[in-house]
């Protein structure tokens, strides 16, 4: 069972100045620089990383400081629908059950008139975004990528693309055979609003050997996302916990992505937008069923990854995102209170980890979004894919009970546009 329900761990406001004398003498000195808002090196983050039972629950306290003082106790989401239009896939990654042969009695390909469909209806629901990804078919044309952005603008013109993870854009320049820069260029001018930060799993080419050998490389990964960045168009940014990696693997990944943010994002139109962190869906992979991986992550390493995420990407990537379908509600709501303050989107569909095992849900509607963000106490607020807030609804005075979005009455307060 992938969604973990037994929880033991009660994280508490005011945990670190009541644990702070009984920290290991590094722990307790890398939290009081992530405190005095400096950034931590990789030993630091290895402390910070590696802290269990009551030392963890004085890093989920410290992350949670961080994160009022940076971004406040809004949290937000976005309307948004996944468009997967093809699970047609030659690559392999062990970690992945969403991929098809050609010859899979269940393979599909959209056509082009289907994905603009489903972008008109997500449009007409109130979507402002489209997440367009799909696997890697063979002998795809390499500039399909455009065609479905020019399908999707002509039909709707004002919804923001955000589509084609580094590994499709890679794809995309070999068919072609154009430079990077150039084929990034052509899918900005066909609408591309944004790029997604996956296929990123760890950023570690002794990792990527084991769960995804015929994925793109370290190097290429931050080659497409530091183009992107270049050109003025932002991405998201993730990181695959819970497989084969280790903490020391967390802190690296983190790091390479907050060093990529000041070279690039910060001087530059965009950057990161975001980090999330995607806790592994083991149950079907053949990265699990060859016992090569643990069966994901363990409620402490979610809890861990996300605090320790917001402490070393507070001052370059303030936004950190949980990845609801993944978590469950219950582990969303202690990331909430390990540093997080996003809630992505709605999806309205989700094909990728449902086909790995168990996840919550595929979709939830914004209405069920606010009243869980109310139910954790905080301030529900919508947003665009760029962080702009397009409406602030108020707060309820229903803070203390977990409040599954399926539970919740509908008590939509919208109080500013
Ligand atoms: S993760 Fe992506 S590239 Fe890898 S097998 Fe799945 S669909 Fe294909």
């Amino acid at each position: 069972m992938a969604i973990k329900r037994n929880i033991a761990l009660a994280l508490r406001p005011g945990a670190y100045d009541e644990l702070a004398p009984a920290l290991s003498a590094p722990l307790r000195a890398a939290l009081d620089a992530a405190l005095d808002g400096r950034d931590l090196n990789e030993a630091e983050g290895l402390a910070v990383a590696e802290a269990r039972g009551d030392a963890l629950l004085a890093v989920a306290d410290v992350a949670d400081r961080l994160r009022r003082r940076t971004v406040g106790d809004e949290v937000s989401y976005v309307v948004n629908r996944n468009i997967n239009f093809t699970n047609i896939c030659f690559v392999g990654c062990t970690f992945c059950c969403f991929g098809k042969s050609q010859r899979a009695p269940d393979a599909y390909w959209h056509s082009l008139e289907t994905v603009a469909d489903r972008a008109e209806q997500a449009w007409s629901l109130g979507a402002t975004e489209v997440c367009v990804q799909g696997g890697l078919p063979p002998e795809m044309d390499g500039t399909y990528y455009a065609q479905i952005l020019r399908a999707i603008k002509a039909r709707v013109p004002k919804i923001h693309i955000h589509a084609f993870s580094p590994m499709e854009v890679v794809y995309g320049v070999e068919r072609t055979g154009m430079q990077l820069r150039d084929y990034l260029t052509m899918l900005r001018d066909a609408g591309l609003g944004s790029l997604p930060g996956t296929a990123a799993e760890i950023l570690d080419d002794r990792v990527r050997g084991v769960i995804s050998r015929a994925k793109l490389t370290r190097a290429q990964w931050i080659e497409v996302i530091s183009t992107a960045h270049e050109l003025g168009i932002p991405t998201t940014s993730t990181m695959m916990y819970g497989h084969v990696e280790q903490p020391i693997d967390w802190v690296r990944h983190l790091l390479l992505l907050r060093a990529i943010q000041k070279q690039h994002g910060q001087k530059q139109n965009g950057g990161f937008t975001e980090f999330v962190p995607l806790g592994f869906i083991h149950e079907k992979t053949a990265l699990y069923r060859t016992g090569l991986a643990r069966p994901g992550a363990t409620v402490e390493e979610d809890i861990a990854v996300h605090a320790l995420s917001r402490i070393l990407l507070n001052n370059s990537i303030p936004n950190l995102q949980i990845s609801w379908p993944k978590l469950g509600w219950q582990i969303s709501r202690m990331c909430l209170d390990a540093g997080a303050n996003d809630c992505g989107g709605t999806l309205m569909e989700e094909n990728i980890s449902s086909a790995a095992g168990e996840i919550e849900a595929s979709a939830a509607t914004p209405e069920q979004l606010q009243n869980f963000i109310r139910s954790t106490g905080r301030i529900p607020v919508e947003r665009s894919t760029s962080y702009r807030v397009l409406r602030r609804f108020a707060a309820a005075a229903i803070p203390q009970q977990v409040v599954t979005p399926h539970q919740a009455e509908t008590t939509q307060q919208e109080v500013h546009v």
